[in-house]
This record gives structure tokens, C-alpha cells and sequence, in this order.
């Protein structure tokens, strides 16, 4: 069953809808000329849901509803509306109100962000605080030029409230980062996680340190084959590794935060063939006698946070990058507006530099290498880079398994 009633008087102009489809019910309702509501019921039987859709019917009949044929009024309405739509949405682009986004500063110096977006004739709200996931609100229109008369009342409001609009110079070099979200849970050798065992290789020992000789602390794996779908191929395949010295006594430290430095060791390998059955065999040393110092009892390892999944955000870059990299002269000061990238652990998007940006270059091909995975100091890690630094993991966007590490603190 289908039936489709109008009621139009002096004051109001208003359709009332219901499909029956099973054992659901659905009704439409609203001022005609909207997309109006839409309540969906699910009856214990396909008898009772007819039954109550017919009770319904008869109750705004007697409401002065007339029933209008459904193969006329609304497919012909739809039709003629989906004609328009088509015609607007270029109206829309060639308007580039397509997504906005504003910055507002609390008192509390943190930022606020909300942005907003149209598709077709829905208009999506997002807001927040930056750095937080936020909320999204969805709103339907029938006309085009419905949704850009909401979008430009609401980006009034905001102006109106302090709100400063990132340029649109910036809105290009929006980028998505992936956070990853950890647990403590049993795991493989060749998951992505934070801390506990690595894949090794039985063929090879426990890495160590190029300066000082000690034993590599493991701090991460990322499986790039088993990314979010989105992600998979982009950051190549294999196993992102990284080990870096701790080792903090030495009179003269460990160089690790150096790209290239034999103080961390960084690479995607491909975890083909026997692993080690007991890990704590490969940091063994068979022969001392080469060995200039005591050998450690044991280095200990971070607690195990296994990746299970990954949560997208988008973010723009810093200061830093808006000027030497994308060579951008921006009238609004963009650090004002917390347009930064954020700090966390998090995979891709734009660099949080703790001082300048640091960028490595490919010893292949002499391009600049990308952030492929930013390591902040005790966020899954609990361990300081310095004081308080951050590293990052960049990747050459040509040959995949170059990568290298670095990082820098305050
Ligand atoms: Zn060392
Ligand atoms: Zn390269």
C-alpha cells in the first residue's frame, strides 16, 4: 500500500505520506515543497502493519487530507526536482561554497572548529573542539538554493560570533590523519601495535645500537598491508618497524633524533620465513668476548598496545609548512585560528613540528619524503623524546620502503 494526501488551506500547505512494505510501515510528512519527516514502524506482522497504515489514513482523512494519486503528484515533483538539483550543483561549485571551515578561540586558548558542507541538497554540520572527533548534523533541502540560503544564514551567525573563516588558499592542503585506537590484548608477531614483541627474523639478532651497542628498544610496527581499505597500497606494504636507543647514561648520548642515525633503526620488511619462538633468544650474544661492556641484564620493553583500529580526521598544516612548503601568504594568521596539524600519534597527514620542520630526502631519488607515521612522546609510548619531543616517520612517495626517522624536542 501507498498513499499520498495533501492539505492545503489558507494558513497551511502540508503532505502526509505512507508506504507499507512487509511488516514496516513508513510515513512522510511535512510542508509541501520540503523533503519533510520521516518515521519508519515495525509491526509484529505484514496484517498488522496494513491494519494500523489503513487506521492512520482514516484519522487524517477525517483531518481534511485528500488523497492526491501517488503516480502523478510526487515521481512528477521528484523528477522536476532532481532536474534542478542537477542544474544547481554546478551553480554550487562555481560558488565554491562547496566546504567551508571556521576557527574560533575560547577563553581557555583552546579552539573551536566548525565547518560546513553541501551535498546535493543536504546541508552537514560538523563542530568541535580541535583535535576532538566532534559532531555532525545533517539537514535535507528540496532546492539548492534552499540549502545556500541556510548556509549562508548559519556562516553569518558564526562571523557574527567571532568565527574567522580558514582561507581557501589553506582548505586545499586540508589532509586526513588516521589515529590509531589501541588495546591491551593478546596479539601476532606481525600486528601493528605500539611496544611488545616485534616480527624478527630467526635469521637475524635483536637489533642494536650503532654508537653505544646496546640492545634497540622496540617502539613500533605498523602492518601497512592490513590498513584501513581506504589507505591500503597508499603507504606500500610490508612491515613498518622502528627501534630507537634509549640508552640515556652514556655520558655522551646516542644521536637518535638524526635521520640516518645508527642509533634507531627504521624499515619495511616483508615478514616472510621462521621467526624467533622465544624472542628474548635473538638478544643474546654468543661469543662476550667481542663485547666492550657489560652486557644488560635486560633492556625491558614497553607495554604491548595492539592497533585494532583507526580513526580519521582531517587536519591542516602548520605555520611552518604554510610557509616553507606551500609558499602561502595568508592575510589571516593562521596559528590564530588553530589551523595545526595535531600533536598525537597518528598516521599521515601534516607534520606537528616540535621546532623547524624537518624533512628528509630520498637517498634514491632526492624527493622530499612524507610523514608516513608521527610518534609523540607518551601517548602510546611511555617514553619522552627529550623533553617532551616528537618523531616522525617519513616515507619517499616514490619508493616505498625508503623511510626514515627523526625527531626533536623542545
Ligand atoms: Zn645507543
Ligand atoms: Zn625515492
Amino acid at each position: 500500500m501507498e498513499k499520498y494526501l495533501e492539505c492545503k488551506d489558507n494558513k497551511t500547505r502540508k503532505f502526509w505520506e505512507i508506504k507499507v512494505t512487509g511488516s514496516l510501515y513508513t510515513i512522510r510528512y511535512g510542508r509541501i515543497g520540503t523533503h519533510g519527516r520521516t518515521v519508519t514502524k515495525e509491526c509484529t506482522s505484514d496484517t498488522q502493519a496494513l491494519a494500523e497504515a489503513k487506521k492512520k489514513l482514516a484519522s487524517k482523512i477525517n483531518k481534511q487530507y485528500y488523497e492526491v494519486p501517488v503516480q502523478v503528484s510526487p515521481t512528477k515533483a521528484q523528477k522536476s526536482l532532481a532536474k534542478k538539483k542537477q542544474k544547481n550543483s554546478s551553480v554550487i561549485e562555481s560558488q565554491k561554497i562547496v566546504f567551508r571551515e571556521f576557527r574560533c578561540e575560547t577563553k581557555t586558548r583552546e579552539y573551536k572548529f566548525w565547518n560546513i558542507a553541501v551535498n546535493n541538497t543536504s546541508q552537514i554540520v560538523h563542530y568541535g573542539s580541535v583535535g576532538k572527533k566532534g559532531q555532525k548534523k545533517e539537514k535535507q533541502f528540496t532546492s539548492s538554493e534552499q540549502v545556500v540560503t541556510s548556509i549562508e544564514k548559519l556562516i553569518q551567525q558564526k562571523i557574527a560570533k567571532g568565527y574567522i573563516e580558514i582561507p581557501s588558499q589553506l582548505l586545499k592542503h586540508k589532509r586526513s590523519c588516521w589515529f590509531p585506537i589501541t588495546k591491551k590484548k593478546k596479539d601476532s608477531c606481525t600486528a601493528s601495535k605500539f611496544g611488545g614483541t616485534p616480527w624478527l627474523s630467526r635469521d637475524e639478532k635483536w637489533p642494536r645500537c650503532g654508537e653505544c651497542y646496546h640492545l634497540l628498544h622496540f617502539f613500533m610496527q605498523i602492518n601497512l598491508a592490513k590498513l584501513p581499505p581506504k589507505l591500503q597500497r597508499q603507504y606500500g606494504d610490508g612491515l613498518l618497524q622502528l627501534f630507537c636507543c634509549t640508552n640515556e647514561n652514556n655520558e655522551d648520548p646516542c644521536e637518535s633524533w638524526e635521520p640516518f642515525s645508527t642509533a634507531h633503526l627504521v624499515r619495511v620488511i616483508t615478514p616472510t620465513g621462521e621467526t624467533w619462538n622465544n624472542i628474548d633468544d635473538a638478544k643474546k650474544i654468543e661469543d662476550m668476548e667481542d663485547w666492550e661492556f657489560e652486557e644488560e641484564d635486560s633492556i625491558g620493553e614497553f607495554p604491548t598496545r595492539t592497533i585494532v583500529d583507526w580513526e580519521k580526521l582531517t587536519e591542516f598544516p602548520s605555520e611552518e609548512d604554510i610557509i616553507c612548503e606551500l609558499n602561502l601568504k595568508l592575510i589571516t594568521d593562521a596559528s590564530k585560528m588553530g589551523a595545526f596539524p595535531f600533536g598525537s600519534d597518528k598516521l599521515g597527514g601534516w607534520p606537528h613540528w616540535t621546532q623547524n620542520g624537518e624533512y628528509t630526502d630520498c637517498s634514491k631519488c632526492d624527493k622530499q619524503m612524507q610523514l608516513l607515521f608521527q610518534l609523540d612522546s607518551h601517548d602510546n609510548i611511555p617514553y619522552s623524546f627529550g623533553d617532551r619531543g616528537c618523531g616522525h616517520i617519513t616515507q619517499c612517495p616514490e619508493h616505498k620502503e625508503m623511510v626514515a626517522f627523526g625527531w626533536a624536542s623542545h
